[in-house]
């Protein structure tokens, strides 16, 4: 099964498959329900984002890819998140940002079906959903990705 890739960045086609495939079937996500749009970026920092719409039967992961990347860490101070990372390609950037999002998409595939709480709004009773996404291990998930990415480089 593939994954859609939509590469609008002149980023070589097969690195950038190779790298979408590699993380998003590690992360166990069905692959033909994604596709991933590449972009370049001057911006130092890798951006990216996803798009999930309940009941619709795919998803668009937008990934912002820098061709000169920051040897800044990239620094989140999130409590209970991962220490800082330096990411130092642009192929080191895609697989955080893949590991990031497609962590999110197993998260919405795995959500609890049932659960969530009644809140009061002014008086008014709101129903709660149950919490789906988590930061704290979509960035786990980029330190991992990366760590792992970076030992079979150097095997
Ligand atoms: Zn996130």
């Amino acid at each position: 099964m593939n994954a859609t890739i939509d590469n609008r960045s002149n980023l070589p086609h097969a690195v950038v498959s190779r790298i979408v495939h590699r993380v998003l079937d590690e992360l166990e996500v069905n692959l033909s329900w994604v596709r991933v749009r590449v972009f370049e970026t001057d911006h130092w920092h890798h951006h990216g984002h996803i798009y999930i719409r309940p009941g619709r039967s795919n998803c668009l992961i937008i990934a912002r890819v820098p061709s000169v990347v920051s040897d800044h860490p990239h620094d989140r101070k999130m409590r209970g998140g991962p220490p800082p990372i330096v990411v130092k390609t642009w192929q080191e950037a895609l697989v955080c940002i893949l590991a990031h999002e497609g962590t999110h998409l197993r998260q919405f595939l795995h959500r609890p079906k049932r659960g969530g709480h009644t809140r009061f709004v002014r008086g008014k009773p709101v129903k709660v959903g149950p919490k789906i996404f988590s930061e704290v291990e979509a960035e786990w998930a980029e330190y991992r990705f990366l760590k792992s990415y970076r030992e079979r480089r150097n095997r």
